[in-house]
């Protein structure tokens, strides 16, 4: 029994310890929109509904010209750089924290998944792509935490998901 314990515990120290190390790199984010500033985005539109079939808006959009370069708010790992459906071209990034960083309407995409990048790296270019099609070209820019903050859920639409969904504006500020 004691055996197993000591075997046991080695991979739970490990894990432990990926996650603590996760929470000490430094995050010091940039704005993800090249040139842009707090006056091209809304920064009340975080949670702001209704919002499409998606309810209430779990991000900002940062507006822009397109082929305004779009670069990565904090440094990580690519872990999906694709086409779906809403988001149109799309760029996910793991950064520090276990915070999740979704870059979204994308016209261009010039990184790939599993690719390691610093903040500032060029993901792609502005566009309108996914549902934001017709629309004038912004970033749709949202931030999901891995490890949840319970204490932010509240009573409003969807609002237990505020436990995950960071407010981009408080983020960049
Ligand atoms: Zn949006």
């Amino acid at each position: 029994m004691k055996e197993l314990y000591k075997i046991a515990r080695f991979p739970l120290i490990g894990l432990s310890t990926i996650i603590v190390l996760g929470f000490l790199i430094p995050e010091e984010p940039v704005i993800p929109a090249r040139g842009a500033s707090f006056s091209d985005w809304n920064s009340q539109s975080f949670w702001y509904e209704p919002w499409g079939t998606s309810g209430v808006h779990k991000g900002i959009d940062i507006f822009g010209t397109e082929k305004t370069p779009i670069v990565a708010a904090t440094r990580g790992i690519v872990i999906y750089a694709g086409k779906i459906e809403k988001g149109g071209k799309v760029v996910v990034v793991l950064g520090p924290k276990w915070r999740v960083h979704y870059y979204a309407h994308l016209e261009t995409k010039g990184v790939s998944t599993t690719d390691l990048i610093p903040a500032g790296e060029v993901l792609g270019s502005m566009g309108n792509t996914g549902n934001a099609a017709g629309k004038q070209p912004h970033l749709h820019y949202a931030i999901l935490s891995l490890v949840p903050y319970p204490w932010r859920a509240t009573g409003e639409t969807q609002g237990w998901k505020r436990m995950f969904y960071l407010d981009p504006d408080e983020f960049l500020r």
